[in-house]
């Protein structure tokens, strides 16, 4: 059985000393526990080693994630980070989103080495993918994520499907308040899993999650990961805030 994986992505919002904060009161609003749902915030890099603090002395029932990371193991690639150094500190890594590809060139082809990098060192990528406008507008929407999945997930080893993860997010609902319907994100969540199966099988396929991402938010979590293959989200701006954050966790418990 897949569980839910409700994912908060911080982007590059929070100091240091907001981040620790964050994640403390995030901590106590979820201090009963989150049922069978699983949960990870991915503060900026810098914040990482705090907020892993405040995870572990609070013995918070939150996992944290990175946002980024580079597929090379060391060397002369100022401004990156190597998987080695996530390895032990981030339980999961965001790959591919949206804002990465636009503004910072990331292709398939450098997501999928990515994922297998992070698999490598024992982290789970959350592998982003996602439509703009024009082409939910020319009606292309499936196709163009299916080629995206097949391009971001060649040659992985998903022998174990719980370890990796992939985020579906329409760019024309990112920050903007505009969420795709459930049936929308349904109809393409399932197209990503029925691709799955014609690559690499009925366990991988049954077994890998697929999050929605896109103005997600409490008022609309519930009936999002009511779809059959909605297994959670990643969520951006109502991730900033402990107590909405906490309110979508608790309204897919
Ligand atoms: C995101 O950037 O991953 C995201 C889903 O953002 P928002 O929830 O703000 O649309």
């Amino acid at each position: 059985m897949r569980k839910i994986l409700i994912a908060g992505n911080w982007k590059m919002n929070k100091t240091y000393d907001e981040a620790v904060v964050l994640a403390d009161e995030l901590a106590r609003e979820l201090a009963d526990g989150t049922g069978d749902v699983e949960v990870a915030v991915c503060p900026p890099t810098v914040d990482l080693k705090g907020v892993a603090e405040v995870i572990a002395q609070q013995d918070a029932p939150f996992g944290l994630g990175a946002q980024n990371v580079y597929f090379e193991e060391a060397g002369a690639y100022t401004g990156e980070t190597a998987p080695n150094m996530l390895e032990g500190l981030c339980d999961y890594c965001i790959i591919g989103h949206s804002e990465r590809r636009e503004y910072f060139g990331e292709t398939d082809e450098d997501v999928n080495k990515k994922a297998k990098k992070l698999m490598e060192h024992g982290i789970i990528p959350i592998s982003c993918c996602g439509e703009p406008l024009e082409i939910r507008e020319a009606g292309t929407h499936v196709e163009y994520v299916v080629s995206q999945i097949k391009a971001d997930t060649e040659g992985l080893d998903l022998s174990d499907p719980s370890k990796y993860v992939i985020a579906y997010e329409p760019i024309w609902a990112i920050g903007t308040g505009k969420t795709a319907t459930a049936d929308d994100a349904q109809e393409v969540c399932g197209a990503i899993r029925d691709t799955l199966r014609e690559l690499f099988g009925d366990e991988v396929a049954d077994g890998v999650r697929i999050q929605y991402g896109g103005s997600a938010k409490p008022e609309n979590i519930a009936e999002l990961v009511a779809k059959p293959d909605v297994d959670g989200a990643l969520v951006g701006g109502a991730s900033l805030k402990a107590d909405s954050f906490a309110a979508m966790v608790k309204n897919c418990m």
